[in-house]
Order: structure tokens, then C-alpha cells, then sequence
């Protein structure tokens, strides 16, 4: 019952508060993001990316910085510092990584967020947020509300490529989940970009061998970024296509 209850929120939101914009027909880039991020989204996915001079986006929750929390498999600030000198770009995830399906008020919702600028204000190079993914993929009403007023864009995780009339506050992304798209499936999303155009976001989480099941190995995500190369695409950060579509914050 609650699943269809969440079903019907994220449908409201899909349809409310839109930020509708017309990405170009041309093969506008691909952008390879990370959510949360596991610490092998730094030190493995990032080697990958340096190699062959790509920019990622990272989407934080903060509370999983080293010292924050008592997981394990966390990245430190020196994590962090390394991603900004080469170039990639830090966006938020909300702090706490919180159930927005089941966050009513939108007072929590600001604080969070507010939590996360601010632990990212104190850290010791300069950086803001400009950019922001639903943790989850959970899409509410009242979640867009906020977040339109924070952010250029808001990325979902509804499969697909944006393209003709978007939604920025509800940005489309494909899975770089190793166990459930396998290279072919990504071969033929990254052709039909190169034919059809667009904006064709990626996203992934943990990049290491023994990868989880919403991540991927090292050897799947260099096989995806030299395809990349391959078919000469365009790659760059969400900050980067946000600049040039000339978003603005709602
Ligand atoms: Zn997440």
C-alpha cells in the first residue's frame, strides 16, 4: 500500500513544478555522476576519469565524510580536495541522505540542506552547490518545492536520455549498475545519444571489484568512458551543461 502511496507522490511531483527547458538535438554531452559517494567512487572511478581528462559529478550526503558517521568505506577531506583540484564537480545529496517519501515537513527538508552547505562551507577549499540528486529517487512534491529554490538542477532516476522538453528539477539518468546493465545495454544507450542527441546522464555508486549491487567494477566503467572516447562524445559536468542551457536557480 505504501509503495503505491509513494508511486502517486513521485507522480505528482514529476508533473508539478517543472522547470521546462529544450535541450538541444545535438549531441550535447554525457555526464557521469556519483551518488552518495562511496569512497571507490574517489580513489577508483576517479583514476579512470583523470586518465583520460573527464570531470564527474559527485552528489554528497556529508554525514558519510570520514569522522561523520560510523560506516565504513567512507572518503575523507582529502578525498574531497583531490576531486576539486582536478576539476569535478561537488553537488548535494542532501546531508543526512534522508526518505524524502517520508519527510512531510519542509522546515526538515531546508535543514538538511542547509546541513550540507554548511559542513561543505567549513571544509578547507572553496566550493558550492549548485546541483542536487533526489536520494533514493525520491521525488516529492514538497521536496521539488525546496529544492527548485536551491539548485539549477535536480536529478532523478527515472532511465533515460533528456532530451527536446526537460524537466531540469526532474533530470533522467542511467543506471552504471554492472549486475543490472550490462555494456551492450550502455553500448546502445550511448549510440542512440550519438544519433538522437541530447544530455545522457550516468550514475553510479561504489566503483571496486567486488562491487555492490548498485555499482560497478573499474574494468565496466573504463570499457563505458573509452566508449565514450570512441565515439567522440562530449563530456561534462552537470554544472557545466546547467551554464550552458543558462539555468537559473527558481
Ligand atoms: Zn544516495
Amino acid at each position: 500500500m505504501i509503495k503505491y502511496f509513494n508511486y502517486f507522490k513521485k507522480k505528482i511531483a514529476d508533473v508539478s513544478l517543472r522547470q521546462m527547458v529544450e535541450i538541444p538535438s545535438l549531441p550535447m554531452a554525457v555526464s557521469f555522476t556519483f551518488d552518495d559517494v562511496p569512497k571507490s567512487g574517489f580513489v577508483n572511478a576517479q583514476k579512470v576519469l583523470d586518465e583520460h581528462q573527464i570531470k564527474g559529478t559527485y552528489y554528497l550526503a556529508l554525514s558519510f565524510l570520514e569522522g561523520r558517521s560510523e560506516n565504513s568505506d567512507l572518503y575523507n577531506i582529502a578525498d574531497l580536495q583531490h576531486c576539486v583540484d582536478q576539476g569535478h564537480e561537488l553537488a548535494c545529496h542532501t546531508y543526512s541522505h534522508i526518505h524524502l517519501f517520508e519527510t512531510k515537513e519542509n522546515k526538515v527538508i531546508e535543514q538538511d540542506i542547509a546541513m550540507n552547505k554548511q559542513v561543505l562551507e567549513a571544509l578547507p577549499f572553496d566550493c558550492e552547490f549548485l546541483n542536487f540528486s533526489y536520494p533514493y529517487g525520491e521525488q516529492t512534491w514538497q521536496a521539488k518545492k525546496v529544492m527548485s529554490k536551491h539548485f539549477l538542477t535536480c536529478r532523478g532516476i527515472d532511465p533515460g536520455i533528456n532530451s527536446g522538453q526537460v524537466d531540469t528539477y526532474n533530470l533522467k539518468a542511467i543506471r552504471l549498475y554492472e549486475n543490472f546493465n550490462p555494456l551492450e545495454t550502455i553500448f546502445s544507450w550511448l549510440e542512440a545519444h550519438q544519433k538522437n542527441g541530447g544530455w545522457l546522464i550516468f550514475y553510479t555508486h561504489d566503483v571496486q571489484d567486488d562491487y555492490s549491487k548498485h555499482g560497478c567494477s573499474p574494468a565496466y566503467f573504463e570499457t563505458v568512458v573509452k566508449k565514450c572516447i570512441e565515439l567522440k562524445l562530449i563530456t561534462k559536468t552537470v554544472a557545466e551543461v546547467a551554464k550552458t542551457l543558462h539555468l537559473s536557480k527558481g
